[in-house]
């Protein structure tokens, strides 16, 4: 018979009832019991749903992050929240969120203000944790409370349920050494905490303890590698079970370390690379569980179960009971329930599967497993019926999009001509002064914008009043960007709820979910919208507002689009075809809106690549094959223009040392990044690699409501202008202004402005 199990459900709830939840107590409308109430309500409407399986996960439901649930179980708490004495739980949310301090503090010693812990991405999701804080100093000590009583709860609901914990190597890989000592020397200290922790979990009755250490998809060298055989071994006397976990890729080159690690049983991702398997099932060790995840947790596709049976039935046949199948991952990559989408086409719906629907296929390949496919051949029919009429579908497969792509040559993402031939022709057109000013695209989302956009959405207000609401706020931006003395105007996106659901909107081969949301970080979700078919401009997306736009201003617009890079990295997408034919796809799209606004008389045309390197694979290995698909792509988008058409793009925060060859491959006239954190640090990349265009470091933080002062601005020109000649700098915020109120815009544009002007005079 074969085990199913499953590694995480998300936690957020159908409706984002957590969300709802944290908010309220944050803003001190509900109480900690209130809050812990809902908590215990959807971990025991996740275990419900999941009571067909044979172990049901405990332990991955958190209030922020499963990784800073992993620290506080540990004792591991940064030390500036050591000496507070109010409630845990208030700390465990000081440690996520930060916290400022009250303005007339008596008590600043404990309860002041403390910063937030640093957040980055899990692997290659695009949800982010809290990192774990080491020095050489750290101690851990075990708190196993929370454990425990999910346990319980699990216990007394009549669950079938394992323990989730994060495993004591990825978690020291996850954090950072804030006074860089070596990581690995804490790993003496941490590994009798898990012991007891399992200890602990065992005198409950735990038989199966899911540890997980994705870390093993990753390129390791000797000292992590040794890092495993010495914590599994330390681990091996334990009286509970451990299911190794790996995830988010194949193992590769680390099969043979992860395979006779001294534990009962190793779950892998088998949503790829089914090749890896057989050798793994040729050496797995007799007695141990070979976990298989043959369901996707990281997209909303319907898995083609009738594949999956063939080949995991002869599988099935050599392991007997030691074959466990599960989701490849934790579901909390994906929506909850495809069933509230009640807006979706029927046909492309019949084509998903969120969290709910994709435990339901586990628990079909179960019982086809267990009692032949015959038992569920009604099942096995509409699910084959629904495969095919995705791969034949008429609104998949564009004849004239995978003809456009044939045609697809080197010479279409070159420019006319190199930039050095370009720049003078631009320069000659935007007659532009030394360190020109330009800002990244959006202005304030206003009350007014929000409340218009939601009376238009539901169907309050017609187009012609929603167009003419929008049309009044760009002529706003205009006017207080004329006011402003800007030289590089934007139109400020009042349109747009969102930089990719705005393209996806207008581009066929995109569909949208109601309530397709997935965690980013702690309350925040994103709904990504989902490309399923091949993508083709129906008509113009952008030009009439910009056009309009430019229409108010004889000073050079820029025209404002996402590119390819981004629009597939912030989406699902296909699994019938790789990312970059997708890709490819959406640079063409995105490559006829760049020449229409050219035609309509924009000189500047920007394209955002906020998240290029967010999509780098989790192997250094194969980052050069994506970064030189990716950067064809955008080249493909933006290189068609005249020598006259000056282009820019837009990166977020981003280390860029070691792609920055990419970037400069990408060839826009100019790049505008995220850098005033680092103190211009950034640009030591750019001046090492001499690149080559132009470069607008941003010079404040548009996270933070502080106004910059000038001479704060002077200051990091000067350190930019030492090392990129100040002939190719531009002086821009860093990233857009939209969750920015006016109030603050304009004295900081305004210190801005001023600033260029000193450094025209100065510089
Ligand atoms: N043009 C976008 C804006 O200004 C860029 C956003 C981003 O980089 N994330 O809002
Ligand atoms: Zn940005």
């Amino acid at each position: 018979m074969v085990t199913t199990h499953n590694l995480g459900f998300p936690r957020i709830g159908a409706q984002r009832e957590l969300k709802s939840a944290l908010e309220s107590y944050w803003k001190g409308r509900s109480s900690r019991a209130e809050l812990e109430v809902l908590g215990a309500e959807l971990r025991r409407r996740h275990w419900a749903e999941q009571a067909a399986l044979d172990f049901a996960p405990v332990g991955d439901f958190a209030f922020y992050d499963q990784v800073l649930d992993m620290s506080f179980t540990l004792g591991n708490l940064p030390e500036r929240v050591l000496g507070f004495h109010g409630d845990a739980l208030d700390n465990y949310f000081r440690v996520a969120r930060g916290r400022s301090a009250p303005v007339a503090d008596e008590q600043a010693g404990c309860c002041g203000g403390v910063a937030a812990g640093e957040m980055t991405k899990w692997f290659d999701t695009n949800y982010h944790y809290i990192v774990p804080e080491f020095t050489a100093t750290t101690t851990f000590k075990l708190d196993a409370s929370r454990l425990l009583e999910q346990w319980a709860e699990a216990q007394a609901q009549g669950v079938a349920a394992k323990p989730v914990i994060i495993g004591p190597v990825t978690y020291l890989a996850l954090g950072k050494a804030k006074d860089g000592s070596g990581k690995l020397a804490l790993l003496e200290r941490l590994l009798p905490v898990y012991a007891e922790l399992l200890e602990t979990l065992a005198a409950q009755g735990v038989e199966w303890v899911q540890i997980d250490e994705p870390l093993l998809v990753t390129e390791l060298d000797a000292d992590w590698r040794h890092a495993y055989d010495h914590a599994y071994h330390a681990l091996k006397s334990c009286r509970v079970k451990l299911l190794l976990a790996t995830y988010f890729g194949q193992l590769l080159e680390n099969r043979h370390l992860a395979l006779n690690l001294p534990v009962a049983g190793l779950h892998i991702d088998a949503s790829q690379g089914r090749e890896d398997i057989w050798p793994l099932v040729d050496t797995l060790p007799p007695h141990k569980v070979l976990s298989l995840g043959v369901v996707n947790g990281r997209n909303i596709w319907k898995t083609d179960l009738g594949a999956a049976l063939d080949w995991l039935e002869p599988l099935a046949e050599r392991l007997g009971a030691r074959l466990w199948i599960a989701p490849s991952c934790s579901l909390l990559h994906v929506p909850v329930d495809l069933d509230s989408e009640e807006n979706l086409d029927r046909e492309i719906k019949s084509w998903l599967a969120f969290a709910k629907q994709k435990l339901g296929e586990l628990a079909l390949l179960a019982t086809a497993l267990n009692q032949g496919r015959a038992a569920v051949r009604a099942e096995l029919d509409a699910h084959r019926a629904a495969i095919e009429s995705r791969r034949h579908s008429p609104r998949v497969h564009n004849p004239k999009v995978k003809a456009a792509l044939a045609g697809i040559d080197a010479g279409l993402g070159q420019r006319q001509s190199p930039y050095a031939q370009r720049a003078p022709k631009q320069a000659a057109r935007l007659k532009l002064p030394k360190f020109p000013t330009t800002t990244i695209g959006s202005f304030p989302q206003t009350a007014e914008i929000r409340w218009a956009r939601r009376q238009f959405k539901a169907g309050e207000i017609d187009a012609v009043t929603y167009q003419a609401a929008m049309r009044a706020e760009i002529a706003r931006s205009v006017r207080e960007q004329e006011a402003l003395g800007l030289d590089v105007f934007v139109h400020g996106e009042a349109e747009r709820n969102d930089m990719v659901e705005y393209f996806g909107e207008q581009l066929d081969g995109y569909a949208f979910s109601q309530f397709g949301w997935v965690q980013s970080y702690g309350s925040r979700c994103v709904k990504p919208p989902i490309l399923f078919g091949d993508i083709s401009r129906p008509k113009a997306m952008t030009v009439e507002w910009i056009a309009y736009a430019q229409s108010l201003t004889h000073k050079p617009m820029k025209g404002m689009l996402t590119g390819p890079v981004t629009l597939l990295n912030w989406s699902f997408v296909r699994d019938d075809q790789p990312r970059s034919v997708s890709c490819q796809q959406l640079a063409l799209a995105i490559r006829e809106e760049v020449l229409d606004l050219e035609r309509a008389g924009l000189r500047v045309i920007q394209i955002d690549e906020a998240a290029l390197r967010e999509g780098l694979p989790l192997r250094r290995s194969q980052w050069q094959a994506y970064l030189d698909w990716a950067v064809a792509s955008f080249r493909i988008a933006a290189n068609g223009v005249r020598d006259e058409t000056q282009i820019h793009t837009h990166m977020c925060y981003s280390e860029f040392n070691d792609i920055i060859a990419s970037i400069a491959a990408m060839d826009a006239d100019a790049i505008t990044i995220e850098t005033s954190r680092s103190d211009m640090e950034l640009l030591d990349a750019f001046d090492s690699f001499n690149y080559p265009n132009e470069i607008g470091p941003g010079v404040y933080d548009i996270h933070s409501p502080n106004i910059p002062t000038q001479e704060h601005i002077v200051a990091l020109m000067k350190k930019a202008a030492e090392r990129i000649p100040a002939e190719r700098l531009w002086v821009n915020p860093d990233c857009g202004l939209k969750t920015r109120q006016w109030s603050e815009v304009i004295p900081a544009l305004t210190h801005m402005v001023a600033a260029a002007k000193t450094l025209r005079a100065t510089v």
